[in-house]
């Protein structure tokens, strides 16, 4: 008898803290990419090791952030920057290089507790074109600047500026001659993304790439058309995308994905995978895929190419790493 009772109070209690995990709030959650592409044949294990370092680190960067209180929009801005710093991403330092052979790098930030947003496109010597969108968005009256008027612009903030070949690497000079002789369709992996859900409830994403390796004369992507690459809004999700960039503008993907939630009650899955499976799928291109972020934090990341680097974590203790299609690494911190 006193056996039985006991098995039914252990088991009460196992019962109990599976539904109290399942359902625990998550206070704040953050998800970033660091771009998609094709197979992962010409990474080396060491690559991708260093991948999943700098992934993790970038999270965990923003975490720490998260965890003191920092809001969602510094969190995403801050994120994005070290990424730009770091050389394995098409973005900011390692950036491609156009069919002329130099860097146009885009950007774009936006804030879902008012849909404030900042943009710029095609910018050839700002260091950190995220901290140039999020200017555009504190302290311009516009939401967008280009090229020539947008490095003013950062200049006159006072943003640190640099000589255009201080975004080469010599892997993007590789691939650069890959392009240029035809032995390669300009991979534009690396990019990289950051969406955040914070403490006070809000919602934030950054995006930032030097767009597609090769790209011709004066090309912009869908990283800094608001609602295309990058788009977030309190009442639905904070999403940002990377991959082939026109048919992500064509498809408006981002806003896409919060209309469905917004206008349908679609959930954030649910939302993420119509869009990426059912609306880009059948458009051809060579794919890519979105990391997003709900109010409940919930995390999204959808793709449709081998490959997507991403991380995440939440105030749940849940974080991960991920590149290959169905290989993630998944940790939790006590
Ligand atoms: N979406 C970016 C662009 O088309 C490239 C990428 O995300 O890989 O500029």
């Amino acid at each position: 008898m006193l056996k039985k009772s006991f098995f039914l109070i252990l088991l009460a209690f196992l019962v109990i803290s599976c539904i109290e995990s399942r359902y625990q709030k998550v206070e704040w959650a953050i998800v970033i990419h660091g771009g998609a592409g094709s197979s992962s044949g010409n990474m080396s294990d060491q690559k991708k090791l260093e991948y999943e370092s700098s992934l993790l680190e970038a999270t965990e960067l923003g975490s720490k952030m998260l965890a003191q209180g920092a809001t969602a929009l510094d969190v995403v801005e801050a994120v994005v920057v070290y990424m730009e710093d770091c050389p394995l991403f098409n973005a900011g330092k390692g950036a491609v290089k156009t069919i002329e052979g130099i860097h146009e790098l885009d950007a774009a930030i936006m804030d879902g507790s008012n849909l404030k947003a900042g943009a710029i496109a095609g910018v050839k010597e700002i260091k950190n074109p995220i901290k140039a969108a999020r200017l555009v968005m504190d302290s311009s009256a516009h939401v967008f600047l280009i090229g020539e008027g947008a490095s003013f612009f950062a200049k006159l903030k006072g943003l640190e500026m640099v000589d255009n070949s201080y975004f080469s690497t010599e892997s993007r000079e590789e691939q650069y001659k890959k392009v240029v002789e035809g032995r390669e369709a300009g991979d534009p992996r690396g990019t990289v993304g950051c969406a955040v859900k914070d403490k006070h409830g809000n919602l934030a994403v950054a995006t930032s790439t030097g767009g597609m390796s090769g790209k011709k004369w004066g090309r912009v992507g869908d990283v800094p058309v608001i609602g295309a690459g990058t788009y977030a809004n309190n009442s639905s999700a904070a999403i940002s995308g990377t991959g082939h960039g026109e048919y992500w503008i064509r498809r408006v993907v981002a806003f896409d994905i919060s209309a469905l939630m917004e206008y349908k009650g679609l959930s954030l899955q649910e939302a993420a995978q119509e869009v990426i499976f059912k609306k880009i799928d059948p458009m051809g291109g060579s794919g890519g895929g979105i990391i997003a972020v709900d109010k409940e934090g919930n995390i999204s990341m959808e793709f449709n190419t081998d490959l997507m680097h991403r991380a995440w974590a939440k105030s749940t203790g849940e974080y991960g790493v991920g590149i290959l299609k169905g290989e993630e690494k998944r940790f939790i911190k006590h």
